[in-house]
């Protein structure tokens, strides 16, 4: 198998971008080799430069719920392109997807942004702005974007402050940022009771899918909830990731709904987007009502709710039924319990876990809660097993920390392709964990 093409964009790229990528993921780092680079995508499936097919687990890291270039995506998107692709000025799309995410979630009100970061970063914004405070909170492996303030890894020892995760974020800006461990109800009960008057918000994954996917426990996200209220602090859901695609209506769907609590805030993005670039931020309205021009926190987007990423935002929305959640959990079903058993077969220590449609399976043995847990997997066995399904025509996120995305594309023809893959991909991944 040649590659002779993804190598030599590479170089080129490599030359005038930084790691050659736009993210710094797509490059391989994690697990060696030369990324492909995409010419296109069809359904379940990606064509690399080289002619290359791959039935794709990635998803554009979650977005694509439908599969790539869905006729009546693609048909919607094609009708708003010949209007133009930019006003400056409202639309009736915007108003159109808007009203839908205020239909499927609790939010009262949301403002549209252009990614995930944007929702996050304004959120939190308003958040200070509303309560008036200052220290923010989230849990480590919990990622939020590339917010400054939430660049922020747990000091050492038993303190909760934070320090710069990256440099390039001065201690200044993660000095108000609180970082505790996932699922520790313990250390979140201690630091409210130490400085809960100082608490302008908790911010958390629904269910956390940037170290692997982890179901929060029944309960916790209600005890995040109820504590964030017992000390006036505003209790911010991130659902880009889970929003639309761990359930009809995110995760909040599969536990918000039936513990009966609702988040102050929310932020979505991903399969809002159709592949496009939007997100939102939203929630009550008497928050929403201090963001400008109502009140008086600043925020702002040239792009904000452009009308071909709300067209496509919209038309995915629109499209995205139980049928295509019960799809999709199917499908997954079949390709999380092939990967169980072809692991299991090969003697390689993996521990598969699911939040709603979303799972990942983590190469160690079990349980996986926190971040911790989730650091205690063979990256050497994850590489293997990657380049291994890639050979055999399956395209894994190139990272062990990573959910496995699947679509209502991902018909019995592409899951059988995994299906094939997996048993010489579990054979790698021990050869390698051997080694
Ligand atoms: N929040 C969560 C939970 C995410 O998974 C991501 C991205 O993966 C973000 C925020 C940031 O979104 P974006 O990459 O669109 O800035």
């Amino acid at each position: 198998m040649t590659h002779d093409r993804s190598e030599a964009l590479f170089a080129r790229a490599s030359a005038v971008t930084p790691g050659g990528v736009n993210s710094p993921v797509r490059a391989f780092r994690a697990v060696g080799g030369t990324p492909r680079f995409i010419h296109s995508a069809s359904g379940a499936r990606m064509t690399d430069v080289d002619g290359h097919e791959y039935v794709d687990l990635v998803g554009s890291w979650g977005p694509m719920l439908l599969g790539h270039a869905h006729p009546e995506v693609m048909a919607a998107v094609q009708d708003a392109l010949a209007r133009g692709t930019s006003y400056g000025a409202p639309t009736e799309v915007e108003v159109d997807l808007a009203e839908e995410i205020v239909g499927r979630t609790p939010v009262e009100q949301v403002r549209l942004v252009s990614s995930g970061t944007e929702a996050t970063m304004s959120a939190i914004r308003l958040a200070r702005g509303f309560t008036g405070r200052d220290v923010v909170v989230k849990f480590a492996g919990c990622y939020h974007g590339h917010v400054d303030a939430l660049l922020a890894s747990a000091g050492s020892g038993l303190t909760t402050l934070a320090v710069p995760g990256t440099p390039g974020v001065p201690e200044t800006a993660t000095a108000l940022t609180r970082v505790l461990p996932y699922h520790d109800r313990d250390a979140v009960a201690a630091l409210f009771a130490d400085e809960g008057d100082r608490v302008a918000c908790l911010i958390t994954e629904a269910a956390p899918g940037n170290m692997g996917v982890i179901a929060p426990d029944p309960g916790f996200n209600q005890f995040l909830a109820q504590t964030c209220g017992r000390h006036g602090a505003l209790f911010i859901s991130d659902e880009v990731m889970t929003g639309f695609r761990a359930s009809r209506q995110g995760q909040w769907g599969l536990d918000g709904a039936l513990e009966g609590w609702t988040p102050d805030l929310m932020t979505f993005g991903k399969v809002m987007g159709g592949g496009f670039p939007a997100a939102a931020f939203g929630g009550r309205a008497d928050v929403m009502a201090m963001l400008s021009p109502l009140g008086p926190v600043y925020q702002a987007g040239t792009l904000s709710g452009n009308p071909i990423a709300a067209t496509a935002g919209l038309t995915t929305l629109r499209l995205a039924t139980d049928d295509v959640y019960t799809h999709v959990t199917t499908a997954g079903d079949a390709v999380k319990d092939a990967a169980d058993k072809a692991l299991s077969d090969a003697g390689v220590p993996h521990t598969i876990s699911s939040a709603g449609t979303m799972f990942s399976v983590f190469f160690t043995d079990g349980p996986v809660r926190d971040y911790d847990d989730a650091q205690r997997q063979d990256t050497a066995a994850y590489a293997a097993f990657f380049h291994a399904m890639l050979d055999h025509g399956v395209y894994l996120p190139p990272s062990a920390y990573e959910a496995w995305f699947l679509s209502s594309a991902h018909d019995d023809d592409a899951v059988a392709t995994v299906l094939e893959a997996l048993p010489h991909a579990a054979a790698a991944a021990r050869e390698a964990s051997r080694g």
